[in-house]
């Protein structure tokens, strides 16, 4: 059958469906590849949302070290101030002022209780936030372990797609050798265009695209599968693809 098309149809309109067909052949192996994509997408988003969130624990870790080294700052200030009270009171002379500062040193003291047990706290978030840090390095690299098989088993497959689709693309610059460089220009041009295909057979007396008829003096130009003439209508390549 085959043989029989390629011996009635004119040898530029064969090198054309030659190049179309390996044109397909390229598509698809390119829409393979790219079908990982999505998938891939996935992967990345899971792990980014794993990542986003262990540094946001290890924010919180650092705010509440920090929230820690300052409470120990005003602690030694406290104590610094209580220490100087104590030496004022051992040489105050008046009862009057050492009923203050004994006064101060007393009030001071409750502050300083406070602060400390403010700190208290401050030490126990710091363990909280080091622990739920650490909870989350650990999800993540837990998601990493899970998602490394399939990425290998992706990674195998596109290249092996890759591989495929290099040779499909060298096939397809061989096949383009075989069209006259004039059409081969027209036939690159259409396909940069929103149609899918550059060529497309008549359809009873229209182009097989779009459906626009195509005028009788162009169909019996191509008649017999005897080149190709362009639709007005679209603008693809309309052959006859004979009988
Ligand atoms: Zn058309």
């Amino acid at each position: 059958m085959s043989f029989v098309r390629e011996v009635a149809l004119d040898s530029d309109l064969v090198a054309l469906l030659a190049l179309q067909e390996r044109d397909q052949a390229v598509a698809a192996l390119e829409a393979e590849l790219n079908s990982f994509d999505p998938e891939l997408a996935q992967l990345d988003a899971n792990l980014a949302r794993a990542e986003s969130e262990l540094a946001g624990a290890r924010k919180g870790v650092e705010e509440a070290g920090n929230r820690r080294v300052e409470l120990e700052g005003k602690i030694e200030g406290y104590r610094l101030m209580q220490e100087r009270r104590r030496q004022r009171l051992e040489w105050v002379k008046g009862a009057k002022e050492a009923a203050t500062l004994m006064a101060e040193l007393d009030l001071a003291r409750s502050v300083l209780a406070k602060e400390e047990a403010e700190w208290m706290r401050s030490a126990d978030k710091v363990e909280e936030a080091e622990k739920r840090a650490a909870e989350v390095e650990r999800a993540l690299e837990e998601a990493r372990t899970a998602q490394a098989p399939r990425r290998e088993q992706i990674a195998a497959l596109r290249a092996e797609c890759t591989e495929r689709l290099n040779a499909a693309r060298q096939e397809r610059e061989e096949t383009a050798k075989r069209v006259k460089k004039p059409i081969l220009t027209r036939y690159d041009r259409i396909r940069k265009g929103n149609t899918p295909l550059a060529m497309y057979p008549l359809k009873g007396s229209a182009c097989g695209h779009c459906y626009t008829a195509v005028p009788i003096h162009r169909r019996q130009e191509i008649q017999g599968g005897r080149g190709v003439t362009s639709c007005e209508g679209c603008g693809v390549l309309v052959y006859d693809p004979g009988t």
